[in-house]
């Protein structure tokens, strides 16, 4: 923040503002003499075109301004709205992610702040008596009111006195002769300490010990920790430490882990009442905007939260945890395309604090950073209790038939399992019924007339669904090509899955869990209480069964398809895909039980997937990091994604060769390309991959599309560290 000298009182005021519009520009105000000058990082309303807009004071008297500016209509706060630390890390996002700064301040501002309402606190309004005594006769009323706290042993509630008939002016009277006060509610936090934590075993403790002998100041350490190896006991009691020294704490987590269990479980160690909070999408915007004030002022010793709280202020943040830091909901994809846990390292770079990255499947970014020396990297390769990983097999399934994606040998394995008592698990990521409907006769198929891409059959209701836009049609009973009633559901998806093991499973009960079935979080909870009963029972889902929830009575894990991850046209998804196999593998045997994963593929022989099943994931990230590294791409070789839509496809792939032009060397720029979902909604999309040598000559070199105008009738943006190249 600039800081200037103010300007002698007779010189023009005028304040240098970002405000939220997708330009590359701040705009300058005159300040009227009927209002204080803002401090730079203040909010202020001000006047944009037609429209009346929320800013951010940046910048006193900037040298540069000119002499005829418009007033702003006025300011919003005494104080700077964000703490200096993350006004710096703003600057640094609006850099790095090349995204307008006032759009940046935005982002970081809680949606209340944005439309200007007060930064306050709201606390509930309690009174006590204070046990003045006043000569009372005369005022019943006031008696009573006495009496009345002191039956409800010396407190109640601002709204407890008003449903009790004493009104608002009795109880100022009342505050007025002392004989009443007004309590100061901020929890007090240090005192609250209640589950004790658990004993370490020694690989626990050998990691935690190493974890408190990192340097003071930034000290960022991977912890890479098979499922089970009691990785957050590990972030709770670092997170004591901190907290015993007065200091705050971010725990990132990926959405689908944001559960009640997962919050319940730091509730538990360190006591409710506020001294811990989290950030999710349920909120509504004053319930927002409350954690993040008290967050800002200290209140809110540990907040869970998932990619946003990144941006939320602290007043002493001591530690950042990044659990699952592997996990694609940390990116986000639109706006300020931020990596939350990329921001996460940079935060605490800045603030000279610890961070902990933790996962079972570490990104290879991650990994290379560990390999070259700038993460320290611990691992945890025992399950706690000494339960065994599962071991891996294949089937191979080349020349089956398969019912509804189910192989013989697949439904022998299941039934064993079953008839031992055990749950089983099977993976399938993809939902719907079948991924394509077609004509056995001329070959015609399902497509969406909007986006080009395959529609997928869902059964009740019997429809046909766009995957990308979420269309929908009615099913055709002929062929509108050649008008035989000879269509067939071609693949399969989770409904398909689950008919065929009903049909093979009568008797047992089977849960289907995927984006149709878990539209209720109260359902999905409820379903997962009736898993964790433990009796005999098929889970049958997406890969929301592969995060944040533990199923000890698992003992088979199976796959239905892991080759189609395997040869997506996108270069992380083999990556993603093992990632995926891995997390789900460690649902099963997590208890007593030693688990089994069996994995159908039509490639059993495909390196990927052998190196996976042969070396486990660390083997396989080796091997991939090998294969990144010899084609140039992250994370040896840093990328930058531009994207362009428009409903006419010549307007967006012109206007992306337009930016190639001005996209020189040293960059190597490939395309303008169909993108891979080539056309969404009736707009066409292509794309430019940008990768350069150095991050250095990536920023230098894309930094020129600042200066580019929106063109007419095409949207373009530009992605910096893209996590899918979609
Ligand atoms: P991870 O985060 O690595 O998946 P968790 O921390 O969730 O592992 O631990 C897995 C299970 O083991 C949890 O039920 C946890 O309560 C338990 N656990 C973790 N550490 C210990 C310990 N030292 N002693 C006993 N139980 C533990
Ligand atoms: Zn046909
Ligand atoms: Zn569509």
């Amino acid at each position: 923040m600039n800081s200037n000298q103010e300007a002698p009182s007779n010189a023009p005021r005028v304040v240098r503002v970002a405000v939220p519009v997708p330009l590359h520009q701040l705009y300058d105000y005159s300040v009227p003499d009927s209002l204080p000058l803002p401090a730079p990082g203040a909010r202020v309303t001000v006047q944009f075109g037609r429209q009346r807009l929320t800013g951010v004071c940046v910048e006193h008297n900037p040298a540069d301004a000119h002499d005829k500016l418009r007033p702003i209509a006025d300011v919003l706060d005494n104080e700077p709205a964000l703490p200096a630390d993350l006004y710096d890390l703003a600057l640094w996002l609006a850099d790095y992610y090349q995204h307008p700064l006032g759009e940046v301040l935005a982002t970081i501002l809680p949606a209340e702040a944005r439309r200007g309402r007060p930064l306050e606190i709201q606390r509930s309004e309690v009174w006590s008596a204070t046990g003045h005594s006043a000569d009372l006769k005369r005022a019943p009323r006031q008696q009573a009111l006495l009496d009345c706290l002191s039956a409800a042993g010396g407190s109640a509630s601002a709204a407890a006195l008003r449903e009790a008939g004493f009104s608002r002016a009795l109880v100022k009277a009342a505050a007025g002769k002392g004989l009443i006060a007004r309590l100061e509610t901020a929890p007090d936090i240090a005192t609250q300490v209640c589950e004790e934590p658990l004993a370490l075993n020694p690989e626990q403790a050998a990691a935690l010990a190493a974890l408190e002998s990192r340097p003071a100041g930034f000290a960022p350490t991977l912890l890479e920790g098979i499922t089970g190896s009691g990785k957050t006991e590990i972030y709770l009691q670092l997170i004591q430490r901190l907290r015993n020294r007065g200091r705050q704490v971010l725990v990132l987590v990926p959405e689908i882990a944001l559960t009640p269990q997962t919050v319940g479980r730091f509730e538990r160690r360190f006591g409710g009442s506020g001294a811990v909070a989290s950030l999710h999408s349920n909120l509504t915007d004053r319930e927002r905007l409350q954690t993040w004030l008290r967050c800002r002022n200290g209140e809110i010793s540990v907040l869970i939260g998932t990619r946003s709280a990144v941006l939320a202020p602290f007043r002493d943040l001591g530690l950042i945890v990044v659990d699952e830091e592997h996990d694609g909901s940390f990116k986000q994809q639109d706006g300020l395309r931020y990596s939350a846990r990329d921001v996460a390292v940079k935060r605490a770079q800045g603030l000279g604090i610890g961070l902990l990255l933790g996962t079972a499947t570490p990104s290879l970014e991650s990994l290379n950073n560990a390999h070259a020396g700038r993460y320290a990297h611990l691992r945890l390769q025992h399950r706690v209790a000494g339960a065994s990983l599962p071991g891996f097999h294949l089937i191979d399934i080349r020349g089956q038939t398969l019912q509804d994606g189910i192989s013989d040998e697949l439904a022998r394995i299941l039934k064993r399992h079953l008839d031992q008592g055990g749950q089983t698990l099977v993976f399938l990521n993809r939902r719907g019924f079948a991924p394509s409907y077609l004509c056995a006769r001329c070959g015609w198929q399902a497509v969406c007339g909007q986006c080009e891409m395959r529609m997928t059959l869902h059964l009740s209701p019997r429809v046909l669904i766009c995957h990308h836009c979420s269309q929908r049609q009615p099913l055709p009973r002929a062929c509108p090509e050649c008008a035989r009633e000879q269509l067939i559901a071609v693949g399969v998806g989770t409904q398909r899955t689950e008919v065929g093991l009903a049909r093979l499973f009568p008797d047992i009960p089977l849960y289907r869990i995927d984006r149709d079935t878990t539209r209720s979080q109260k359902r999905m909870e409820a379903q997962f209480a009736s898993i964790r009963e433990g009796q005999p029972a098929i889970l049958l889902g997406t890969q929301m069964l592969a995060k944040g929830h533990h199923f000890p009575k698992v003992t088979l894990v199976a796959v239905i398809n892991a080759d189609s991850g395997f040869m997506s046209a996108d270069f992380r998804a083999p990556e993603r895909t093992a990632q995926l196999i891995t997390q789900v593998a460690g649902r099963a045997g997590r208890a007593e039980n030693p688990g089994e994963v069996w994995i159908q593929t039509y490639q059993p022989d495909g390196a990927l997937l052998r190196s996976l099943i042969d070396n486990g994931y660390p083997g396989f990230a080796e091997r991939e990091l090998a294969i990144r590294k010899t084609a140039g791409l992250p994370p040896y070789r840093p990328m930058a994604l531009v994207r362009a839509e428009s409903a006419n496809a010549d307007a967006a792939r012109e206007h992306l060769a337009a930016l190639s032009r001005q996209l020189g060397k040293p960059l190597e720029v490939l395309g303008p390309a169909p993108a891979p979902v080539a056309r969404v909604a009736n707009r066409f999309r292509f794309q430019l991959l940008v990768l350069a040598d150095s991050r250095a000559a990536l920023h230098r070199g894309v930094a020129v599309l600042r200066a580019i105008q929106p063109a007419t009738g095409v949207r373009w943006s530009l992605d910096i560290d893209p996590y899918d190249t979609f």
